[in-house]
This record gives C-alpha cells, sequence and structure tokens, in this order.
C-alpha cells in the first residue's frame, strides 16, 4: 500500500492505528492484511486509522520519547496514574534518550505503564501506556543498548 517504504528503505515498525495504538514490527506487519481482524490477532488495533510507517533509520527510544511526551502535554491532571505516570514515563525515556539511563529503567518504565493502563478516567492513560508497553516489547533491546552504551545504535 503506498507504493512501499521511501527511498528504498527496509521496513522497520509500522503503528496501525495512530500513536496510541501499539507498535508492530516490520516482519510481523508484513504478514499483516489492513483489517481490524488481523492487526488484532498481530497485537494491535486499527484504532483511529493513522498509519505511521518506520524505516530503519528510526531511532525506536526517540520515536518513543516524542509519542510520550505528547501524552504528557495532554494529560489533564484530574486523575493520578496519568498526571502523574505520563511525567515519568517520559522522563524515563528522556533520560535513556540522552544517555542517562539506569540499568533497571526498562522494568521500572514497564512496570509505571501496567498500573496507568486500566486505571484512568478516561482513555487517554490507556493510550500513553501502550505504546510504551508495545516499544519495550519489541524494540527492547534498542532501549537496552541506549542504556548500556549512552548512545543510539541506529
Ligand atoms: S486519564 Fe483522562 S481524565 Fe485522567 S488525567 Fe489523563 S486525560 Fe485526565
Amino acid at each position: 500500500m503506498a507504493g512501499g517504504v521511501r527511498n528504498g528503505h527496509r521496513l522497520k515498525a509500522v503503528i496501525p492505528g495512530g500513536s496510541s495504538a501499539p507498535v508492530l514490527p516490520g516482519a510481523i506487519m508484513m504478514d499483516c492484511t489492513m483489517d481490524f481482524d488481523c492487526i488484532a490477532k498481530a497485537g494491535s488495533m486499527l484504532g483511529s486509522g493513522a498509519v505511521i510507517v518506520m524505516d530503519e533509520t528510526v531511532c525506536m527510544v526517540r520515536a518513543l520519547e516524542r509519542l510520550s511526551y505528547f501524552y504528557h502535554e495532554e494529560s489533564c491532571g484530574q486523575c493520578t496514574p496519568c498526571r502523574e505516570g505520563t511525567g515519568w514515563m517520559y522522563r524515563m525515556i528522556h533520560r535513556i534518550e540522552h544517555g542517562q539511563g539506569r540499568p533497571d529503567d526498562l522494568e521500572l518504565l514497564n512496570s509505571v505503564a501496567g498500573k496507568i493502563g486500566g486505571y484512568t478516567i478516561c482513555a487517554l492513560g490507556d493510550a500513553a501506556a501502550m505504546p510504551v508497553q508495545s516499544f519495550l516489547k519489541h524494540f527492547g533491546d534498542e532501549f537496552a543498548y541506549h542504556v548500556e552504551h549512552k548512545r543510539c545504535m541506529v
């Protein structure tokens, strides 16, 4: 669809349903058709239908940093898990991206995300947590590399 990945690059990842939808690795996405059932079976959702395609030049830590900043900014602050958790997640991802990650950050990040999704008044809490959990699930090696080497593998 849409002519393939631009400039002959390799497909790395796709967020199929807007920024809150769990990211899928390119290899999984290549086996999917763009319908609700197939995307759901792969572990994501079509959501808003705003497809984001990433090639191998994209740093997944930086991509998640941008997403988490958006949700942190959008939080209205009404409920504690979202108000505090979105900022906590953003600050952790920010420091990982900038070479100041700590060895237990990835586990902590996953834990914080797990305490936001499903525990908030509106769906923004889920929307903030799902990208974090899916990026760590599928691209955790990039995050670990950032923490260990203080720089990007991409
Ligand atoms: S989950 Fe919704 S209601 Fe709760 S703080 Fe976040 S944006 Fe506000």
